[in-house]
This record gives C-alpha cells, structure tokens and sequence, in this order.
C-alpha cells in the first residue's frame, strides 16, 4: 500500500466515524504523526494532501523541517513533552503546541511568544486515564491552570489534548475520549486533540476535530 492509498483509506474511515456521529468529515483535521519517518515519506504525505505534521521531539523537527521548505502551507504540531529551555527553539519550529501540561511551560510559552510578536495556539494536555506513564495534568487542575493560562496573551488556548491508553480495544479509550470532550465543553473549549492509528474512529465519535495518526499512515516506516 503506498502512503496515497494509505491516507484515502484513512480519510473514508473519517468519514464513517463522522457519519455515524452526525458530525461533518470536513470539521475533523488529519494530523500526520512523523516522528522517525524519513523526510521522503513525509514529502509524499504532503503531495497527497497532509498539511498538518506533528513531531514530538525539537530535535528532530530541526532536522526535517528546513527539508520539507517554506511556502508549503505546511503547519507543524509539537505533540510530545517539551522542557522549558527548549520552547524557544520550539516556536522556531511549531506552529501549535498540544502538550502544555503546566503553568511554568504556560508562561515560558507566553514569554517567548511575546517576545516574537505572536501569539501561540496551544492545547493544554490531560491525563485523563491517570496513568502514572502518561505525561498531562488532571482533570482536577485544569481549571486552575485554564484561568492562569488564560491571563497570558502570549497563548491562545483552543482546547484540550490527550492519549488514552494502549490498548487493542479501541472501546477501552471511549470514556476517556468522553471524559476529555465533557471537560472541553465545561470549559467552553471548542478543540479536542484526540485519537491515533488505534482509536481515532472512536475518538471521532466522541467529537475529536484533530486526529493525530502516525503508523496507519506510514505502516512499514515507522519506527
Ligand atoms: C506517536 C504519537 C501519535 C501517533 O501514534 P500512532 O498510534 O502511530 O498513530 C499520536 N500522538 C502522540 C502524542 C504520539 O506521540
């Protein structure tokens, strides 16, 4: 399967999952996760159509993105931990941030972004499951951490983001989902970060408006 039929074969899945719920395929965004892909494959994702590419690393993100070249209309996710000393460098790379999991990360973001002139569409990340593996705050703090997140001009906070465990039972994510979406929805937050190769059709379901899909897009190379 090349990675064309790949993402046709994901985008007609979308459409399953939205229809199912009701929901507009075209209100759901394809983010393709590229860590460990090499650039190559990542072009030909974009020549198919993928526009929004999530990295979870600074690092690697330095390496692939001057590749890939400007004007591409080409937004870049950072979807893993990122430390605080490295959020200058990450505002360099990305064009949103889904894993703010604290006011000190909140701040240097606000910061940094200030000092560039912009302001940062974040996603504040929740451990939802509370699994102790997992990176994100919890529920019971975001609302402390939206108000304090929310003073700071610096960053725009347009939803929430999470990864349900690891499992081969999609189900097993949909209270997590559920959870996740409920928490937007009191918070009057419109963007849920949610769903990958595993579980995004049920995590469509529960409302999702960006997938983050990574190995059913390039199968054989990844990782
Ligand atoms: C790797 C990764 C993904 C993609 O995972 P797949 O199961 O390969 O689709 C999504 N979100 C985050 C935060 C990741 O680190």
């Amino acid at each position: 399967m090349s990675i064309k039929q790949n993402i046709e074969n994901i985008r007609n899945r979308i459409k399953v999952a939205a229809g199912k719920a009701g929901r507009d395929p075209d209100s759901i965004r394809l983010m393709a996760v590229t860590k460990t892909v090499p650039v190559e494959m990542i072009k030909e994702a974009v020549a198919a159509g993928l526009a929004d590419l999530g990295e979870s690393k600074v690092q690697e993100a330095m390496k692939k993105s001057p590749c890939l070249g400007p004007g591409a209309g080409i937004k870049w996710h950072m979807i893993g931990h990122l430390q605080t000393n490295k959020v200058r460098q990450a505002l360099e790379l990305f064009d949103e941030i889904h894993s703010v999991d604290s006011l000190k990360l909140a701040q240097e973001i606000h910061k940094r972004s200030q000092e560039k002139d912009r302001r940062t569409p974040v996603y504040i990340e929740v451990n939802v499951s509370g699994e102790g593996t997992k990176y994100g705050i919890s529920p019971g703090a975001l609302p402390e951490l939206l108000s304090q997140a929310g003073a700071l001009p610096g960053l725009e906070v347009k939803g929430l983001m999470t990864m349900a465990p690891y499992s081969d039972d999609s189900e097993k994510a949909r209270p997590h989902f559920r959870t996740l979406a409920s928490l937007a929805r009191g918070n009057g937050l419109k963007e849920l970060s949610m769903g990958m190769s595993g579980d995004f059709e049920v995590a469509i379901e529960e409302g999702a408006t960006i997938i983050r899909v990574g190995s059913a897009l390039f199968e054989g190379f990844y990782y």
